[in-house]
């Protein structure tokens, strides 16, 4: 692995990010919302995520700014960031198929919302988070530089450790005794850990 090829993986990383989400994006848009937890405190969560995982990075690999947090390139470190990538990229496959039209960027409870507890949701409740988990250690080993690597963990963090008790409360709210159960039999974002 060299430190050209090693970005390469980071962006290819963003691109299959987003060649996933496009078409379930798309069509969940259609599908009316009954109940949201949108507002100003999302969308700044949802920028400073941005912020980390995407817009500093990619101005890193392009400018190769902040010139001053850069270290040595390791080799090793840049294979296991390889995959962590790949698990990542299989993670939002699989939570994006699972999900379907209930998937939402935001708080969202749709009208024809269906509770997913199966599949990658049956130990976990929140794979897609721990597939942008995975992202973002990727990031961190792949981008040999302090700010542009450990920006990803610090950015989804906030919106992971902001977001994650107002969606259960949404989710408890929308199906009761249902996702109060299914939350007692399951893991947030690691099996068996945490
Ligand atoms: N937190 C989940 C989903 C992220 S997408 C995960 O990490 O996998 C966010 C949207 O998913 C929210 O609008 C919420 O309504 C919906 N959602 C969260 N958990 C869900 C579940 N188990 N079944 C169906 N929809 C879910």
């Amino acid at each position: 692995m060299t430190p050209a090829l090693s970005k390469l993986v980071f962006v290819m990383l963003a691109v299959g990010w987003y060649l996933i989400r496009y078409e379930y994006a798309r069509r969940s848009r259609r599908e009316p919302v009954q109940r949201s937890g949108r507002g100003p405190r999302e969308a700044t969560l949802l920028l400073v995520s941005l912020a980390g995982l995407g817009i500093l990075p990619l101005i890193y690999i392009a400018t190769g700014i902040p010139h001053f947090a850069a270290y040595a390139f390791q080799p090793a470190q840049a294979w296991l960031g390889l995959f962590f990538a790949i698990a990542a990229l299989i993670m939002f496959q699989l939570t994006h198929q699972a999900l379907g039209r209930n998937w939402s960027v935001s708080l969202d409870v749709r009208e024809s919302h269906q509770l997913v507890t199966d599949g990658i949701y049956r130990k976990v409740r929140h794979p897609m988070y721990s597939a942008f988990w995975l992202w973002a250690v990727a990031q961190a080993l792949l981008l040999p530089n302090w700010v542009a690597g450990f920006s990803g963990i610090v950015g989804f963090g906030i919106l992971f450790f902001g977001r994650i008790a107002r969606e259960e409360r949404m989710m408890l709210e929308a199906f009761g005794d249902r996702y109060r159960e299914y939350m007692a039999r399951t893991y947030r974002v690691i099996p068996w850990i945490f």
